[in-house]
């Protein structure tokens, strides 16, 4: 038996449409550089990869770390992705990725491992391993910002399903015939609870002709936000009232069958949607619960992420954590 002596840290690589964010990251979750750019989406996926190598150089430098002490690389990108064979595939936020294989990039120039998922398992596990999950065996993640994305830890790890793409909580039907989806599909959480078809509801309420204070509020119809409902709620319009009630009910649906299938101990609430506070828990709470059976709303709680901003380079941070962890388990087992 081996005792390490200093410690390993990782790479935590977050890839968004907009921005791109790397950082160094202690196992135990501390950031110890972090550096962020716009990304130059527009020049496609060799430039983004440039851009990302940039981050990685510029992030060690920061962190004062010697590069052998960074021992493995996480990524977490939009999806839908390849964990297992760590191809992009043509994720709707990078336009011009079209089945990059960007584990075999990255690794061939860091020289360290590399593992990838996608964004909202990149967070569920970094909610699990440093956020709200912290110690819980069994939970599960949603985010809900313009969409709605999820994850699921079962015994402790992340549950990938046949082919990685478990935990698309968002794409859950929740109104037969209803709304269509940015998926292609009708009904999906998604199409209900995201802040974007919240607002979008709201504007089609009053182009059919009901009165509400909100595109007063937010200057005009077309510039009415889930932001925009939150502040007409705490002002009390009738409008803005009904959108929500309908939301927590399709929401308190959506968790329920979530709770009902996996049993978890604890369901983490992320994104955009948290900034409703006390106007989204504890009647969501109540909702979810009444819809599942005692044994399992007795050993559930509903609580708010707590990571924020940092939990895309955490959440990556996590995956590679993961992936060593799984590597290391093989070898104890096979060699
Ligand atoms: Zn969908």
């Amino acid at each position: 038996l081996t005792l390490r002596t200093e410690p390993h840290y990782v790479l935590g690589i977050d890839i968004g449409g907009t921005k791109l964010a790397v950082g160094i990251v202690s196992p135990e979750g501390r950031l110890v550089s972090e550096v962020r750019t716009p990304t130059l989406v527009r020049e496609g996926p060799d430039r983004v990869i440039r851009q990302l190598l940039d981050l990685c150089d510029g992030a060690l430098v920061q962190s004062g770390l010697l590069r052998s002490q960074v021992v493995a690389a996480g990524v977490g990108c939009g999806g839908p992705l390849d964990p297992i064979t760590g191809v992009v595939m043509e994720p709707p936020n990078l336009p011009g990725w079209v089945d990059v294989p960007l584990v075999a990039r990255l690794s061939d120039r860091l020289q360290i491992p590399v593992s990838l998922d996608n964004d909202a398992n990149a967070a569920a596990l970094g909610e699990h391993r440093f956020g709200a999950g912290r110690g819980i065996a069994n939970m599960i993640y949603l985010t809900i910002s313009t969409g709605v994305g999820g994850g699921v830890i079962t015994d402790g790890r992340l549950y990938q399903g046949e082919n990685g793409n478990a935990g698309e909580i968002g794409h859950m039907g929740v109104v037969l015939g209803g709304r269509t989806c940015g998926c292609g599909g009708q009904g999906c959480l998604e199409a209900y609870a995201s802040g974007t078809s919240i607002a979008g509801r709201v504007r089609e309420a009053i182009a059919g002709g009901r009165t509400s204070m909100m595109p007063e509020l937010a200057g005009s119809l077309e510039q009415i936000t889930a932001e925009t409902v939150l502040a007409a709620l705490r002002a009390g319009d009738a409008l803005a009232r009904e959108i929500w009630e309908e939301t927590l009910d399709l929401l308190g649906m959506g968790v329920a069958n979530v709770i009902s299938i996996f049993n978890p101990r604890r369901v983490v609430l992320g994104g955009g949607i948290t900034n409703f506070g006390d106007l989204l828990f504890p009647p969501l709470r109540e909702r979810a619960l009444r819809r599942v059976m005692a044994p399992l709303a007795a050993v559930v709680d509903i609580v708010p992420a707590e990571l924020g901003s940092t939990v895309g380079i955490l959440g990556a941070a996590a995956v590679a954590l993961a992936a060593r962890e799984a590597s290391e388990l093989v070898n104890v087992v096979y060699k």
